[in-house]
């Protein structure tokens, strides 16, 4: 029966796509470029301290799902703190930022509504779409003439826009405003996936849907992560509290799924208050993705304009995406590798997440070290044009 498993591992191999599983010692000094730990509070010792309070106070997991015993005053605590944050009526917290997108796309999808998807959004967008069993259709990235074609001869009643707000490969934003009005003009829903713009974009950290002005409008749904800025694990949905309502009740993804553990809980609770006491954080975050983009470019590499943490860096194949991240990670900097099928123009990228805590020195260190290791300059699809 598995046979032809090992087939398809060895065209994997051979095209360059294998992928393993890297295990990360806890006392390694490689300075980490390649998590999601953007302003550092994944170890910073009050989140570690909530966390190990919140196990001791209900224990090690939540004992059932949300709708029978997994429901604690910390959740519920929580999702009024995110939802206040974020300037929305109500939220509910996921077990994953993966889940978050699964249960509110499936929930508020169906036979009956049409969603309109950028074609570079985040893969549990794409399964959350296809899981809602609704017509579905992508439009080209960033095009927002498209996606008001799309909603304006749609067939169907209803029609919801589905799209990232930091591009999790490119690390670009996505036009949220003009996504917005033309949602608005076509009397449709927006449905943003602010997983890399939570902590970082906006005012203090609080996303990408503050930073355009359409934070909390009636017809804009954010989904979001815990486990980048906030350091912890979870996602959250975020909307009006019609919206929340139906996802309790009817989000597949929430019903059956046990309640988050209470020290994820716990985590994302004192990372929020850490950001609103210092709202620096994400300022801060940005600079230094900025500042990386700069130099990389200015020493010949094709690194993208970063409009958050995410800074993405062309490499000319994926073998050599692949080699350039493992000497990279031997000369002490891990990166990340995106390469096909995970991006969808089939351009290998090496993926760097900035984070606040980067010293210049640190900065320098990790130009050098991808410079000294970059393949060969010759290959001018490297250099920046
Ligand atoms: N959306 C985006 C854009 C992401 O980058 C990720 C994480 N890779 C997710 C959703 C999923 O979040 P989580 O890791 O919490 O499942």
């Amino acid at each position: 029966m598995f046979d032809w498993l090992d087939v398809r591992a060895q065209a994997r191999a051979k095209a360059g796509l294998r992928r393993r599983l890297v295990p990360r010692s806890a006392d390694s000094d490689v300075r980490n470029l390649a998590g999601n730990d953007y302003l550092g509070l994944a170890r910073d010792p009050r989140v570690v301290a909530a966390a190990s309070a919140a196990a001791r106070r209900w224990g090690a997991g939540s004992t059932g799902s949300r709708l029978v015993t997994g429901t604690l005053d910390a959740h519920a605590e929580l999702e009024r703190d995110l939802a206040d944050f974020c300037g929305v009526e109500s939220a509910l917290v996921f077990s994953s930022g993966y889940l978050a997108n699964l249960g509110a796309l499936s929930a508020l999808g169906g036979p009956g509504t049409l969603l309109v998807a950028d074609e570079y959004d985040h893969a549990s967008l794409i399964d959350g779409m296809r899981l809602s069993r609704s017509d579905h259709m992508r439009v080209p990235h960033r095009d927002v003439a498209a996606v008001a074609a799309a909603l304006r001869d749609r067939s169907r009643k209803r029609a919801l826009v589905v799209t990232d707000s930091v591009f999790s490969v490119d690390g670009d934003l996505a036009p949220l405003a003009a996504l917005a009005a033309v949602c608005r003009e076509h009397s449709a829903g927006l449905l943003i996936d602010d997983a890399h713009g939570l902590g970082v974009l906006g005012p203090g950290g609080r996303g990408a849907p503050a930073a355009a002005g359409i934070a909390g409008a009636p017809d804009v749904v954010v989904t979001a992560t815990l486990s980048k800025s906030l350091g912890s694990q979870g996602g959250v949905v975020l909307g009006p509290a019609r919206v929340i309502r139906h996802l309790v009740e009817t989000a597949r993804t929430f019903i059956f799924d046990t309640g988050l553990a209470p020290a994820s809980v716990g985590a994302a609770a004192e990372a929020l208050a850490v950001l609103r006491a210092e709202p620096e954080l994400a300022d801060r975050v940005r600079a230094s993705a900025r500042a990386l983009a700069e130099r990389l470019r200015a020493a010949g590499l094709d690194a993208a304009e970063p409009a958050g943490a995410v800074v993405s860096v062309r490499a000319p194949s994926a073998q050599q995406a692949l080699d350039w991240a493992g000497r990279c990670a031997a000369a002490g900097v891990a990166v990340g590798c995106f390469r096909p099928p995970s991006v969808p123009d089939h351009v290998s990228r090496l993926r760097l997440t900035a984070r606040s805590d980067l010293t210049e020195q640190d900065l320098d260190h990790v130009v050098d070290v991808l410079v000294a290791t970059a393949p060969a300059r010759a290959d001018e699809r490297l250099l920046a044009t």
